[in-house]
C-alpha cells in the first residue's frame, strides 16, 4: 500500500524526530524549515526540502506543523495563506487553548482544515506506540491521516473543539513543571547539606510514586466540592510549608518557589478554611479568577 505523502514545516529537535519516523515508515516527506541546514540530514535520508513554505504546502495535502508556538505558524503561513486552500494542517505545536481555536478558525477561513496536537512525549519517544498525542477538531481529518498520524505516537482523540487538546496538553505541563521545579528545589536544598541528587533519588521517588493515591483520595471529594479536615488540615499544611521556607532561607537557599506556596496557604487561612483540608484552596485559587 502507498504510504501517504506528509510534508513537515518546523524542524527543532520534535520536528526532525518527526520527519525521521515517516522516512523510515516510508512515507515520503516534504520538509521545510527558517533554517534551511536543519534539514540536511534529513535530505540525505530521502526527505524532499521545498524552496519555500509554498512550495512545501504545494507538495501535497496533510501538512505537519512542528513549531515554537502558533505565533510562529503565522510567521510562515500568514504571507502564503493563498495556498491552504484544501490542505489538512496538524498543527503540533503548543500553545493556549484560545490560540488553538483561532488557529483552526484561521485555516478554516482560508479553505483549510485543522487539527490541533498536543504531544506527550519528548522527541525520543517520536515512532513509539507508547507515546500518546492529544488530538481535537474534526475527527475526519483524524481519520484521514490516521496511518501516517500512527508512526509519529499513539493517538487519542478528546473532541471536536479545536481547543481541548491544547487544554489538556497544559494541564499536563502545568503539573510536569510545577513539579519539576519542585524536585530542583529539593535537590538544590540537599546539596546546600552535602547530599547529591543520586542520594536523594530514592527518597524523591517514593513521593512521586506515592502522588497517584493522593490522587485517588481526594478526586471524588473536589469532585463533589467536599474539603473535610478528617485526614489534613490546612493550618497543618501551613506550618508544614512554613518550615521549607524557613530550611530555605537558613540552608541560603533562594525560598521564592515554596514562599509562593506559602503564599497560596496564607490566604486560604485568612478565607477561614484553617480545618478544612489544604484540598479547600481550591476555592482560594477559584475566587483569585479575573
Ligand atoms: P523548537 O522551539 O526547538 O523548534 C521549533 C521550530 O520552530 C524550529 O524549526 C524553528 O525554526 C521554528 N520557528 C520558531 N519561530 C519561528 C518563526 N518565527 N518563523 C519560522 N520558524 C520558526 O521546538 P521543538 O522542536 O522542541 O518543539 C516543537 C513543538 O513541540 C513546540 O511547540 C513544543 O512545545 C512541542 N513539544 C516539544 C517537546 C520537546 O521535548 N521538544 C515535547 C512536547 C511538545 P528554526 O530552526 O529556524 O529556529
Amino acid at each position: 500500500m502507498d504510504r501517504e505523502h506528509v510534508t513537515v514545516i518546523g524542524l527543532g529537535p520534535m520536528g526532525r524526530a518527526m520527519a525521521g519516523a515517516l522516512l523510515k515508515a516510508g512515507h515520503p516527506v516534504t520538509v521545510w524549515n527558517r533554517t534551511p541546514e536543519r534539514a540536511d540530514e534529513l535530505v540525505a535520508r530521502g526527505a524532499v526540502r521545498a524552496a519555500s513554505p509554498r512550495d512545501a504546502l504545494a507538495a501535497g495535502t496533510l501538512v505537519v506543523l512542528s513549531l515554537t508556538d502558533y505565533a510562529a505558524a503565522y510567521a510562515v503561513l500568514d504571507p502564503v495563506a493563498d495556498a491552504l486552500a484544501g490542505r489538512d494542517l496538524v498543527n503540533l505545536s503548543s500553545d493556549t487553548p484560545a490560540r488553538a481555536r483561532e488557529g483552526a478558525d484561521w485555516a478554516r477561513a482560508h479553505g483549510a482544515r485543522h487539527l490541533t496536537g498536543g504531544v506527550l512525549s519528548p522527541p525520543s519517544g517520536i515512532g513509539s506506540a507508547g507515546s500518546t498525542t492529544l488530538y481535537s477538531g474534526p475527527a475526519e481529518v483524524l481519520e484521514a491521516h490516521r496511518g501516517a498520524l500512527a508512526v509519529l505516537t499513539g493517538i487519542d482523540h478528546l473532541g471536536e473543539d479545536s481547543g481541548l487538546a491544547a487544554l489538556y496538553y497544559q494541564l499536563q505541563m502545568d503539573v510536569f513543571w510545577t513539579s519539576m521545579l519542585a524536585y530542583l528545589h529539593a535537590v538544590a536544598l540537599a546539596g546546600a547539606h552535602g547530599v547529591s541528587a543520586r542520594r536523594l533519588l530514592p527518597f524523591l521517588g517514593d513521593t512521586f510514586t506515592g502522588m497517584p493515591e493522593f490522587l485517588k483520595f481526594y478526586t471524588s471529594r473536589i469532585d463533589a466540592g467536599e474539603y473535610p479536615g478528617d485526614v489534613d488540615r490546612l493550618a497543618m499544611g501551613t506550618e508544614s510549608v512554613r518550615h521549607i521556607v524557613h530550611t530555605a532561607r537558613d540552608s541560603g537557599i533562594d525560598p521564592a518557589l515554596p514562599a509562593a506556596v506559602l503564599e497560596i496557604f496564607e490566604r486560604g487561612m485568612a478565607d477561614g478554611r484553617a480545618a478544612d483540608s489544604f484540598t479547600s484552596l481550591i476555592e482560594t485559587m477559584r475566587s483569585a479568577r479575573t
